[in-house]
């Protein structure tokens, strides 16, 4: 399902322009418009799904989280590391209410999250 006012449902579409840097039938990944990372792409389903606390179906998690490792991997960071994060809710800072996945690489990051 799509959700018509939701700008990641229209960039999946196409409707709204961005970097897609892999896509198949389930997920779509595309450069993040405001990177924090050299690496900052964002691995969504096409499938309208609020977020992670939304998901049922653990083949699509697993899509997302393979296609997250593989978006790093091409870019040429699988041996030197990679972070993938989901902000789920108000707390964690989640801005899209899509469920999407961040993979950032190219740079140390801190642990724990800020
Ligand atoms: P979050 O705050 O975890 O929900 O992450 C949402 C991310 O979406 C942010 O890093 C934004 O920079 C990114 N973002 C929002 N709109 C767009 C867009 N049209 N194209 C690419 N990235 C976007």
């Amino acid at each position: 399902m799509r959700d018509p006012n939701c700008i990641f449902c229209k960039i999946a579409a196409g409707d709204v322009s961005s970097e897609i840097v892999h896509q198949d039938d389930d997920v779509v990944a595309f450069k993040d418009a405001n990177p924090r990372a050299p690496l900052h792409v964002l691995v969504i389903p096409r499938e309208h799904i609020a977020s992670l606390v939304e998901a049922r179906e653990p083949r699509l998690v697993g899509l997302l989280a393979l296609a997250a490792a593989r978006v790093a991997r091409d870019a040429g960071y699988g041996r030197q590391g990679f972070r993938v994060v989901a902000n789920s809710g108000p707390d964690a800072g989640q801005s899209v209410p899509h469920l999407h996945f961040h993979v950032l690489a190219g740079r140390p990051f801190a642990w724990p999250p800020g």
